[in-house]
């Protein structure tokens, strides 16, 4: 899968990340080992876009990374992509079963067939666990609610491109509320988003985009997401740099999740959300990119923004 433009390979970048050991290959395209020093970064990551977000009284939810079978079939992430989604799936047979497996693998023959739909579907973004979590709880508050999570999530798009995972992280902030709720929020957040970025010394553009939508009917979903300016992005250049990568994005869903988990404000309208999303090692794959592959050798403030306040609570 090349995205490329001519003369600029982004494997390029992957090669010298595997060369200098911040990312170790697995044998499958998109799924990486990190380093500690890849690790350290992520984290300090973590902590700067906590203190962003610290005045805004987000309530912190950390969940597993996958969601049930039945949530993600009520989301409509099937209607939508399809394609990249990952399912979770076990051995269910009894004896007979495991010895037909076994005799699978010796002979190289494809041992799967078998294999049943554990009751979960790998989480593809960090906010999905949690609008029906938010739907149990009934009615919104008249101040909406704001959830701070972080997820690995999977999504299947293997690529030679290191900013393109198949298992990466997203923290995530989510607004469920009004509509004014919401964009306020996504305003907010487009502002902060740029303002942290470019402590960290790196170049930014903010544009609209739309996702990636499944099939014929997903250009007309993607076509109507753009004229609405329902998904701003932040873009770095990192592994090309006549395509900038989307580190950040800003999405409006309307009030799709309210309609799917019947989430209400107090005077009975359907819920809307919104939701900022950090892609943790596409950010971190623009700093060692543009600062280079050794953290310790990094411009003072960059080092000052991601280390100084190490001892700063977080809260
Ligand atoms: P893209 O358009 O590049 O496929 P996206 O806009 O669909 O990404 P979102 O669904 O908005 O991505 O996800 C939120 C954030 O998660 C993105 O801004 C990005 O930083 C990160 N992200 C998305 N897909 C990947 C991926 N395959 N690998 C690494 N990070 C990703
Ligand atoms: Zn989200």
């Amino acid at each position: 899968m090349s995205e490329a433009s001519p003369g600029v390979d982004p494997a390029s970048y992957l090669q010298r990340l595997l060369d200098g050991g911040v990312l170790i290959a697995t044998g499958v395209d998109g799924v990486y080992g990190r380093s500690a020093a890849f690790e350290d970064v992520v984290e300090r990551l973590d902590a700067l876009i906590t203190r962003a977000g610290r005045n805004d009284g987000a309530e912190v939810l950390r969940f597993p990374p996958a969601i049930t079978q039945r949530d993600f079939e009520m989301s409509g992430y099937l209607h939508s992509f399809p394609h990249l989604a990952g399912t979770v799936h076990s051995f269910c047979g009894d004896e007979r079963a495991h010895r037909e497996i076994l005799r699978c693998v010796g002979e190289g023959e494809d041992w799967t067939a078998g294999q049943k739909i554990a009751g979960l579907v790998l989480t593809p973004a960090a906010c999905y666990p949690v609008y029906p979590v938010m739907a149990k709880r009934g009615g919104l508050p008249g101040q909406g609610r704001l959830v701070d999570v972080y997820s690995y999530c999977f999504r299947r798009e293997p690529s030679l491109d290191p900013t393109r995972l198949q298992l990466f992280r997203m923290r995530e902030y989510v607004r469920l509320g009004t509509p004014e709720q919401c964009l306020e929020f996504r305003e907010t957040w487009l502002e902060r988003g740029q303002a942290l970025i470019a402590s960290l010394g790196l170049p930014l553009e903010i544009d609209v985009a739309n996702d990636p939508f499944f099939g014929r009917a997903g250009e007309i979903m993607a076509e109507n997401q753009r004229r609405q300016k329902l998904k701003f992005e932040l873009l770095i250049p990192v592994a090309d740099p006549a395509r900038p990568t989307a580190c950040l994005s800003f999405n409006y869903h309307s009030d799709h999740f309210g309609q799917v988990w019947d989430i209400r404000t107090p005077d009975g309208a359907l819920g809307h959300t919104a939701c900022v999303g950090f892609g943790m090692e596409r950010i971190t794959l623009a700093l060692f990119k543009h600062h280079g592959l050794d953290p310790a050798a990094w411009p003072e403030a960059v080092r000052a923004a991601l280390w100084s306040r190490d001892r700063t609570p977080a809260a």
